[in-house]
């Protein structure tokens, strides 16, 4: 039984693809896969929406899946890619305060950053009306059938949360899955994982890493995330084992019940 929907708004690293003056082949790529915007998602069940991370192509993502309700964002950190498009949360909040969840930095990040985000007259327009609320690490806040549970890991030496919602788990910007937050990564119907590049890097997984956690907690399915310029789309999927995906700006995928 498909209990929600996911749909990857964004599945580019912080350059996003083409990246400005590349002219290498997966940049000037005809295959439409090989576009990608930063990494942001949308989940959905049947009353509410939420979307993990705001890049700067919010705006244009809610555009193209013709967004028109959201009932929260979660932040997994507060990187420009992540974070940047947080003004074009006006448009869900018009009416009431949208409700934003973050670990304790990303909160304050936005208090410092965002100030004018967080005035509780909603009759001034022009500018979001943000509710933040910081979720501490394994907390779980409950979206109608949606469960949100925060998991820390590491972005290089940075703590952020990636999440856990019913049987989906999302994991970008991970160098590393603490054991706790392997636990609560297991028995996943689809796992949504990090994979830069084929090469290490100190702040993000490389495929081979991205494989490794795949193989350690067995999900159902997996899909791959956050890609840089290095990897071309059709290559990488051909590469691939049979349960495990290249993601694509626009795919949209249902979840299922798990395997526990
Ligand atoms: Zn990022
Ligand atoms: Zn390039
Ligand atoms: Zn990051």
């Amino acid at each position: 039984m498909t209990a929600f929907s996911l749909t990857f708004l964004g599945t580019g690293t912080s350059h996003g693809i083409p990246v400005i003056g590349c002219a290498c082949s997966v940049c000037t790529s005809s295959d439409e896969r090989d576009t990608r915007m930063r990494s942001s998602v949308l989940v959905e069940d049947e009353q509410h929406a939420i979307v993990i991370d705001t890049g700067p192509e919010f705006r244009l993502q809610a555009l193209k899946h013709r967004i028109t309700r959201l009932d929260a964002v979660f932040y997994t950190h507060d990187h420009a890619d992540h974070i940047n498009g947080i003004d074009d949360l006006r448009s869900f909040s018009e009416q009431s305060p949208l409700r934003v969840y973050g670990s304790k930095r990303v909160v304050e990040t936005i208090r410092v950053r965002f100030p004018y985000a967080l005035d509780a007259d909603v009759v001034a327009g022009g500018r979001p009306h943000l509710l933040l609320t910081v979720m501490k690490p394994y907390e779980t806040v409950t979206m109608g059938t949606m469960k949100v549970t925060a998991l820390p890991i590491l972005h290089g030496r940075d703590e952020i949360f990636s999440y856990r919602i019913g049987s989906l788990g999302y994991v970008t910007d991970c160098s590393e899955v603490p054991q706790k937050s392997v636990e609560y990564l297991r028995g996943l119907d689809t796992l949504v994982v990090d994979a830069l590049r084929r090469f290490p890097h100190p702040t993000h997984f490389s495929l081979f890493e991205a494989l490794g956690l795949i193989n350690h907690v067995g999900p159902k399915q997996a899909y791959l995330t956050h890609l840089c310029h290095d990897l071309a789309h059709q290559k990488l999927e051909e590469e691939l084992p049979p349960h495990v995906h290249v993601a694509y700006d626009g795919l949209v995928i249902p979840i299922g019940g798990g395997n526990e």
